[in-house]
């Protein structure tokens, strides 16, 4: 059993059925989520004999350790993790003036083989618990504590497909919303998907107030099918119907990211039938100059701009992703990949 993935009431049963007060569950889960405290024995108000008991059922209070970090000049910083079974996951911390944003795995590897993706290249291992979703969040949120900072948006944008792993990371969601946890806004958590269709219309009737962003990348099945194997199973008109009835059910705006590949997708009639697929949906995009894992390679400032010119005239909102942490194994599963290799 994963103690940081089972709610107050969850806990509380766990309690009842080990005759110990059921009104400590609110602050074991308080201790841990709000908190995010290290160890049981950190957790002050508790007797000792439940400390030795949750050390004795649950091993330790966190289901991770951190294994190596890299900090890049602009101030990024990447964690790779090791979990119980020593499977290793990445997170990735980006500092801004007005806000930390967090980008979390929520899987050990991915299925998905997406080509220009270090973590789809590794492939699948296993699914992450909503524990250990949650572990990575509340691990970097300790270390902020300590310069006086916490994180303010969560990126679902790490290791691994989220909607493949549907049922954890929606209970990740909700277990870092609580009210008695670490009560992070719905709307300051993003979830990204590489377009599975069957998981965005069950998210559209969960009643979450998150931020979906589906990675796009290209405009016609035959560009997409080659870089992203999903599109063979769900193609773009199907894709892009699951969007329309999830902002129709939802009325929340959608986030197409769109990873700019030199010479593949980056013209203006790409840009331009972009803009035409997009056009008169709810909306906005994210152009992301492609951060190379193989022989990608990034397109040039010019032609970064143009195509942004070509969607702003076309009253599409779009924005430009900033370069972070390209001095140290920036792109998905690139650091995990070299201590695997190590
Ligand atoms: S881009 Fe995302 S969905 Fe595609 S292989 Fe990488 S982790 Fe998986």
């Amino acid at each position: 059993m994963d103690l940081l993935g089972l709610f107050p009431d969850e806990i509380k049963v766990w309690l009842k059925s080990q005759n110990i007060a059921v009104f400590r569950g609110d602050q074991i889960f308080s201790w841990l989520h709000k908190h995010a405290v290290e160890e049981f024995g950190d957790m002050t108000n508790l007797p000792a004999d439940l400390i030795s008991k949750l050390q004795e059922t649950f091993g330790s209070a966190r289901p991770l350790h951190l294994v190596t970090s890299r900090v890049s000049m602009d101030g990024t910083e990447k964690f790779l993790f090791s979990l119980r079974d020593e499977a290793t996951i990445e997170a990735v911390l980006i500092p801004e003036d007005d806000r930390q944003t967090l980008c979390i795995s929520t899987q050990v590897g991915c299925a998905m083989g997406c080509s220009f993706c270090a973590t789809g290249r590794s492939g699948y291992v296993r699914n992450l618990s909503a524990g250990e979703i949650v572990a990575q969040v509340l691990w970097v949120e300790n270390r902020l504590k300590k310069q006086r900072l916490g994180i303010s948006n969560i990126v679902y944008m790490g290791m691994g497909e989220p909607l493949a792993n549907y049922d954890a990371v929606l209970r990740s969601v909700r277990l870092l919303n609580h009210p008695k946890g670490l009560n992070l806004g719905a709307r300051r958590l993003t979830i990204s998907t590489c377009g599975l269709v069957p998981q965005i219309k069950a998210l559209a009737t969960e009643n979450v107030q998150i931020n979906l962003a589906v990675s796009l990348h290209a405009v016609t099945d035959a560009e997409r099918s080659e870089i992203m194997p999903v599109n063979k199973r769900y193609p773009l008109s199907e894709l892009l119907e699951a969007c329309d009835d999830y902002t129709s059910q939802t009325g929340r705006r959608i986030s197409y990211e769109y990873a700019l590949i030199r010479g593949f997708n980056d013209n203006v009639e790409h840009a331009q039938k972009l803009r035409d697929l997009l056009r008169g949906r709810l909306c906005h995009v994210n152009l992301i100059p492609i951060n190379p894992v193989g022989a990608e390679k990034r397109p040039s400032a010019k032609s970064i701009a143009e195509f942004a010119q070509v969607l702003e005239g076309g009253r599409i909102p779009v924005s430009v992703r900033k370069e972070r942490g390209t001095d140290i194994e920036a792109a998905c599963g690139q650091l995990r990949q070299i201590h695997l290799q190590e």
